[in-house]
């Protein structure tokens, strides 16, 4: 039996991931569990998957769940490591939403757990220390995200050495078909409508923008060792086909399925077995077709930077990932337009000085600067007039 630490437990992979326990209870139990600040849910999810201990990031809260459960609660960024090193635990699960993850992530990697990762943000941002540290502690490193589990499977029996590149699908987002001029005035509820994936509003976003699949595409980089100029970025809008391999004799593997990320969860936790769900069969006959098509770079820029990010590496992809961060938020928040998102990364993306081969407290420092730096510059060029950064466009 695989014990299971879940580093955001409330959110959406999280959910799925106590769903995917739920549905195989000789597999799997859950020792530890981390929210934010939804007290209320992980309540239930102490009473029912009891784990040891849990942390609630929130002080406040945190020290609200402490007069109503009697198991071990931390709190802050140093309990989040202490969920990520339990004792009991051989598995970890980051399913946390942004750059906090990364030192839970090393934490883990260091104490020899294996991980399990969701948290695309911690690759974007310290992928070259991420992964040099998982090579020194040999451990077991495997993707969640729908893309990259799909490339895991595509790669398995296969030498990295053979692929040509790596397909990256992608669905397009909501937005695939709006002009430039449409994209201005979309509201958060339009943005939060995902076609095919139903995610949480961080990542939601980051699909609408493109931005998702710039980080998948630095993801990609970072857990296969590809060049950029071989992972290419294909919009296919039905999200059936989750991610393809070409290899050198042009032969292409791709891995299918109907969209539902507690396959990509389950695989990463029972690899190299692959065990019976409740999820649902895909019917081929059922499926009119499978289109592709390029994705637009003009219309939808976060793409592009994520590419340009990636391939200046040094601490440029760190700017990328923490600038959107705020950005992202801002809009969720309703203080900027969706056609604001673009602009304001790409202003903090070029004031900035590239420092090669940042170390672990650099990438630490440059993040929180940058996420201050683009509250400051929001703040600053927010107009009173109509609530947008760039009036004329
Ligand atoms: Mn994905």
């Amino acid at each position: 039996m695989k014990s299971i630490s879940i580093l955001g437990s409330t959110g959406s992979i999280g959910r799925q991931t106590l769903e995917v326990v739920r549905g195989h209870n000789k597999e799997f139990r859950v020792v530890g569990l981390t929210t934010n600040t939804n007290i209320e849910l992980i309540k239930k999810q102490i009473e029912e998957f009891k784990p040891l201990s849990v942390c609630v990031m929130d002080e406040e809260k945190a020290d609200l769940l402490r007069t109503q459960i009697d198991i071990e609660v931390f709190s802050g960024l140093e309990g989040l490591k202490k969920i990520a090193i339990l004792e009991s635990a051989d598995t970890v699960v980051n399913s946390l939403v942004g750059s906090i993850g990364i030192l839970p992530t090393i934490s883990a990697i260091k104490s020899k757990k294996s991980i399990a990762i969701a948290n695309k943000e911690t690759l974007v941002t310290a992928g070259k220390i991420v992964m040099s540290e998982v090579k020194k502690q040999n451990v077991s490193f495997i993707p969640i995200d729908s893309e990259h589990s799909a490339m895991w499977q595509c790669l398995q029996g296969n030498r990295l050495e053979d692929v040509r590149k790596i397909v990256l699908t992608c669905s397009g987002g909501p937005f695939r078909r709006l002009s430039n001029e449409q994209l201005i005035g979309v509201s958060v509820n339009d943005a939060l409508q995902h076609p095919t994936w139903d995610m949480g509003a961080k990542i939601t976003i980051d699909s609408a923008t493109l931005m998702n699949k710039g980080f998948e595409v630095i993801e990609t980089h970072w857990l296969y060792g590809l060049d950029y100029d071989n992972i290419e970025v294909v919009i296919h809008p039905e999200s059936i086909i989750h991610s393809m391999v070409e290899f050198s004799d042009n032969s292409i593997i791709a891995q299918l399925s109907l969209p539902d990320m507690r396959l990509p969860i389950q695989y990463a936790l029972s690899y190299p077995r692959r065990i019976e769900n409740g999820s649902v069969s895909l019917d081929l006959s059922k499926i009119r077709a499978l289109t592709f098509e390029n994705p637009d770079l003009d219309r939808f820029p976060c793409l592009r930077f994520a590419y340009f990010s990636g391939k200046s590496g040094g601490s440029l992809p760190t700017v990328l990932n923490a600038t959107n961060e705020v950005a992202v938020r801002c809009f969720l928040d309703k203080k900027i337009k969706f056609s604001d998102i673009p602009k304001i990364i790409k202003e903090i993306l070029d004031s900035h000085k590239t420092i090669n081969n940042p170390e672990l407290d650099d990438i630490i420092e440059i993040d929180k600067k940058v996420k201050l730096t683009t509250e400051d510059f929001i703040i600053n060029n927010l107009s009173q007039k109509n609530g947008a950064i760039y009036n004329q466009i």
